[in-house]
């Protein structure tokens, strides 16, 4: 009984390397800093690409203008690409009632369904004109509303990497592995994602990483693995507990 349990724990812990925030204008130092790390420890990402960057902040940094061809390289290298919004403009604000309640602006919330599913359509258009199909997808800002869920579905993406949880569970048909933390951070057990924003990074900033991985890459996973675990009722009732935990933290803040 105790091996099943552990055994059980076992292959529901792990953290998959999300990196946001991928655009033709970014902080290309730091990316190839962190490429020659991922490689040394074979490690595969999911990278949150963002089709067609509006974003100002963004645009300060420098461009490359072989971009697509970059990302092409990146997933023949078996890293995983996902939609990272459209333009990453946030024209609305939330007032925390997105569907995960984080608050603050978004791309997508409060849009109606068929301005969102406009928006992925044209996102889409560009990965396939650059042959990468898309399968799944996380909002700039992590927020949501029911209309973008929808719209997702309806364009055939039914991966989501954002959402409460120890471990990835489905819900309205799409799968989600969770997203808790804003610093990297090993949970015990369960299935995690980090949210790295290196554009921003520091020196310093790249040396927590990469200590974080020389500690924890044997607890490093794809997006296919933690798409492939299915939550048991266990693993559900955590989920459930770590939800609204979290949501009466922030409520709190
Ligand atoms: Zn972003």
């Amino acid at each position: 009984m105790y091996e099943k349990f552990s055994n059980i724990l076992k292959r529901n812990t792990g953290i998959l390397i999300r990196f946001d925030d991928v655009a033709p204008n970014m902080n290309w130092t730091m990316m190839e800093k962190c490429e020659v790390l991922l490689n040394k420890f074979n490690i595969k990402p999911v990278l949150g690409v963002i089709p067609n960057n509006q974003d100002n902040e963004l645009m300060n940094y420098p461009i490359k203008n072989d971009f697509w061809n970059i990302i092409k390289k990146w997933q023949t290298k078996n890293w995983s690409i996902a939609m990272h919004g459209y333009t990453h403009l946030y024209d609305a604000d939330t007032f925390k009632k997105d569907y995960f309640g984080y608050g603050g602006r978004s791309e997508f919330f409060g849009h109606s369904y068929e301005e969102q599913i406009l928006k992925i359509k044209k996102g889409l258009k560009l990965f396939r004109d650059n042959n990468i199909e898309i399968t799944t997808f996380f909002a700039p800002n992590h927020t949501y509303d029911l209309n973008t869920f929808k719209a997702l579905k309806e364009c055939g993406i039914f991966q989501v990497i954002d959402g409460y949880g120890l471990s990835t569970f489905t819900f309205n048909e799409i799968k989600f592995v969770p997203q808790l933390f804003y610093n990297l951070y090993m949970l015990p057990y369960g299935i995690q994602s980090t949210q790295i924003h290196l554009n921003s990074w520091t020196e310093n900033d790249f040396q927590v990483f990469e200590k974080f991985i020389e500690k924890n890459h044997k607890k490093v996973i794809n997006l296919d693995y933690a798409l492939s675990i299915n939550s048991n009722t266990f693993m559900k009732m955590l989920n459930i507990l770590i939800k609204q935990t979290l949501k009466t933290i922030r409520k709190i803040h």
